[in-house]
């Protein structure tokens, strides 16, 4: 029998990386206001007054019953709803969804049904943001769970980027610098990046986007993922000095005036709990244990991770390396583990295997239980918009001119 992610942390919960995920996700989605990732000026659903939480009679209900009243909802609603699943998402949801992909294919995904009045996304905040800035003004974006953030956006807020850019631009005195935002951050700041002649950037077209930075100015502002932002400058040849660590907290924003002034690439000191976890160390034993192992990561991970792989490369750069690997193939991979899975299902000729010998999902997009889809669904056949997300057109105008940047920057052929 093949245990899903869901029975190895309940299974096994002192073997995952974060006690809380042998809980239901309403156990701890109790406060009331957005998850982490969440634009702070996203205006909060009504009639949802404790965001997250979940009616106590789908908290009851047997998984069976949700299961079938999901189906019943995809099936009354037809092509009115279409429901978008990212690469990282548990099974018992990604199911329903009509388009899986990473962030980037799903916001490509999201304009191919301009007919459909409800988009549900089962990712995490940033994502369903970003579907509402680009979808036609009559559709309704939903997050079945408002909890549902990211901690790596988090990790920068709209303020402390624009303290960071004011002293950049006092000390430059210049307008060469471009900032990027990685597409794991709030609405806000790809507004920021938008009125700054800037853009965003998924993991799938960093280098070109960053190409595209450099064709504008003379250095770059990247936040918030310093993993993503120095392992693709490094890719395109920019030495690691000129690729300084800015700590937005300190004087001077913590770097050497000399340095800052042959700066190419400015990074903001953010990570992803799930990414950062890959070790030298984690290879090194795969590589012993399997001779003839091929390792393939995710460029969230450590420089020094990406450098001791065989390759690194977004979500769908690594289902296309597994899916290309001949039969009988041992491989070993650096990213979220609900997606590790799925591929070694996908593929059972090859052994695919998780680097981290612990159970490590996106605990935030973990937070998406078919009980919450249930909810949000059975809401839409009632005619009730449940959870939904909406940017405001003040943040939601600037947003867009990053994203479309972004959108006409094709990623490189894998
Ligand atoms: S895997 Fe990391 S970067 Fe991606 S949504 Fe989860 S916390 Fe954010």
């Amino acid at each position: 029998m093949t245990l899903s992610i869901n029975d190895l942390i309940v299974t096994a919960p002192g073997d995952t990386c974060d006690a809380e995920l042998a809980k239901q996700p309403w156990e701890f989605d109790r406060f009331p206001g957005y998850g982490p990732g969440a634009s702070e000026t996203d205006v909060i659903p009504a009639p949802v007054t404790r965001p997250g939480q979940l009616p106590a009679a789908y908290q009851r209900m047997p998984e069976a019953e949700l299961h079938a009243r999901i189906r019943a909802a995809k099936q009354t609603l037809g092509d009115r709803l279409v429901i978008l699943g990212h690469f990282y998402q548990r099974d018992e949801v990604v199911q329903y969804a009509d388009f899986v992909g990473d962030s980037f294919q799903l916001a490509n995904a999201a304009l191919t049904r301009p007919d459909a009045e409800a988009i549900v996304f089962c990712g995490v905040h940033f994502m369903a943001e970003t579907a509402d800035i680009l979808a036609r003004p009559e559709q309704r974006v939903i997050l079945p769970n408002l909890a549902a953030g990211c901690s790596m956006a988090d990790m920068a807020d709209e303020e402390s980027v624009e303290a960071a850019w004011e002293a950049l631009t006092e000390f430059y005195g210049d307008d060469e610098t471009v900032p990027v935002t990685y597409m794991n951050s709030s609405a806000a700041l790809k507004a920021f990046c938008g009125r700054h002649g800037g853009i965003v950037c998924t993991s799938s077209n960093a280098s070109t986007v960053l190409e595209w930075a450099f064709e504008q100015g003379r250095r770059v502002l990247f936040f918030p993922d310093q993993h993503l932002g120095r392992n693709t400058g490094k890719a395109m040849g920019v030495p690691l000095e000129q690729m300084p660590m800015i700590n937005p907290r300190r004087p001077g924003l913590g770097v050497d005036e000399d340095v800052l002034r042959d700066a190419r690439v400015l990074l903001w000191p953010g990570f992803c709990s799930v990414h950062k976890r890959f070790t030298v160390a984690q290879i090194e034993q795969a590589r012993a244990q399997h001779p003839g192992v091929r390792v393939i990561v995710h460029p969230e991970s450590p420089m020094t991770v990406v450098d001791a792989a065989d390759a690194a490369g977004s979500t769908d750069a690594i289902r296309k390396f597994v899916a290309a690997a001949p039969s009988g193939s041992v491989i070993a991979i650096g990213t979220e583990i609900n997606l590790v899975n799925r591929l070694a299902a996908e593929h059972p000729d090859k052994t695919v295997f998780c680097l981290d010998p612990v159970v490590c999902p996106c605990s935030t997009m973990y937070r998406i239980h078919p009980g919450y889809l249930a909810w949000v669904l059975d809401g839409l056949v009632e005619g009730e918009v449940r959870n939904e997300i909406v940017v405001t057109d003040e943040v939601a105008v600037h947003a867009k001119v990053a994203l479309e940047r972004m959108l006409a920057a094709l990623p490189k052929a894998d």
